[in-house]
């Protein structure tokens, strides 16, 4: 590692995880999302990784991630779902992206801004109260869906909706949200209208609630290695994609009594070496976790001490014979006794899913087994 700080993306470990999610789904076909930029992974190589470990479908949240696919080489099935009023649609449907409408208006839009037949999916909102058609616009959309159709302008290719609550597999909400998906299905029946492919989980639900995978199964997290939520139990062993580490800008001999950062919100109760990690919160670093992170120095576990700042944080390296240039890392798979993203999350009480979209600044990335 020659630079400063850098987040290592393994390509082997993603398309092991890939391979193994698809495999826990077997009757279904497979999405990988690679939204936000691959979740922070980075959407061309992760996206190639996809298709290599045999991803039927690649999913993305907005239109100009479906277009960046296309920019970056992708030419297989992708779907977009999340889009304000106003936007051109024709250059999607002319790159073969199937596109997904949650209302009327949005159907309409999408019907009228192309010249050709759109592909496209509806979606329903069954319970997250979010993205998707509810009560009486749901009806409002089929009937729209049918007369574009009926003129040509769409082909209604799917169905779907998306669970509040699938890292909590015994929520009440899971069993009511598949009845209303399966009630919503029908509907589409009912409009004269084939509903396509049918889909509703997530990786929580991949993995949990195999009654949900139906047609298609939309795994994000869990295809970088993370855990959707804490204590879920299933079989698929997951590997974590991303190592986060930095080289030790500084260390110094301190006496105890020695407060540290902003604030002196931590004061050495020994005499002990501190470490200065060139990695802050504009790099994404939670500021919440100060205090209660840890990292790994020459394979061993120390503390995060003091706040995080904005370009750098302090670990607590005790009686580590540590040097500046040496390898700090923050998280990773555990090889080299790293905490987890999710350590990171438990710390800053946030989900491993912000830990890893939120990176940025002057991380380098690299990648193994591009
Ligand atoms: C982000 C997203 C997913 C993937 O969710 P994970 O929990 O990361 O597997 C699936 N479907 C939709 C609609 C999403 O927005």
């Amino acid at each position: 590692m020659t630079v400063q700080a850098e987040a290592v993306v393994d390509l082997d470990a993603y398309r092991s995880n890939v391979a193994d999610l698809a495999a826990a789904a077997p009757g279904a076909a497979f999405m990988a999302v690679v939204k936000a930029d691959a979740y922070g992974h980075g959407l061309a190589p992760v996206a190639r990784a996809a298709r290599d470990a045999g991803a039927d479908w690649l999913g993305v949240a907005t239109p100009d991630e479906a277009l960046a696919l296309r920019a970056a080489g992708d030419v297989g099935p992708v779907l977009c779902w999340l889009s304000a009023p106003g936007r051109d649609w024709a250059p999607l449907v002319e790159a073969g992206v199937e596109v997904t409408a949650s209302s009327a208006q949005q159907l309409e839009e999408i019907a009228g801004s192309v010249r050709g037949r759109a592909r496209v999916q509806l979606k329903v909102d069954t319970g997250l109260a979010r993205n998707g058609a509810f009560g009486a616009q749901w009806p409002e959309l089929l009937a729209a869906a049918a007369r574009a159709q009926a003129a040509g302008r769409v082909e209604v290719t799917g169905v779907w909706s998306h669970l509040a609550c699938a890292d909590e597999p015994a929520h009440p909400a899971n069993d009511a949200q598949e009845q209303r998906f399966a009630q919503a299905v029908e509907e589409v029946r009912a409009a004269g209208l084939d509903p396509g492919l049918r889909h509703l989980a997530n990786s929580a639900a991949l993995l949990t609630r195999s009654s949900v995978h139906l047609d298609l199964v939309r795994a994000g997290i869990a295809t970088y290695g993370i855990a959707p939520g804490p204590g879920l139990d299933h079989d698929v062993d997951l590997r974590a994609v991303m190592t986060l580490r930095g080289r030790l800008a500084g260390v110094k001999d301190v006496p105890a009594g020695t407060a540290v950062s902003y604030g002196h919100t931590w004061t050495t109760e020994r005499d002990t070496r501190l470490g200065l990690v060139p990695l802050g919160y504009a790099e994404g670093i939670l500021r919440a976790a100060s205090g209660r992170a840890q990292v790994a120095v020459a394979g061993r576990r120390v503390p995060q001490v003091g706040r995080i700042c904005m370009d750098q944080l302090v670990v607590d390296l005790g009686d580590l014979p540590a040097r500046p240039g040496d390898v700090v890392t923050l998280f990773g798979p555990g090889d080299e006794g790293e905490p987890a993203a999710e350590d990171w999350a438990d710390a800053a009480g946030t989900i491993g899913y912000e830990v890893v979209t939120r990176l940025g600044g002057r991380i380098e990335r690299s990648y193994r087994g591009d």
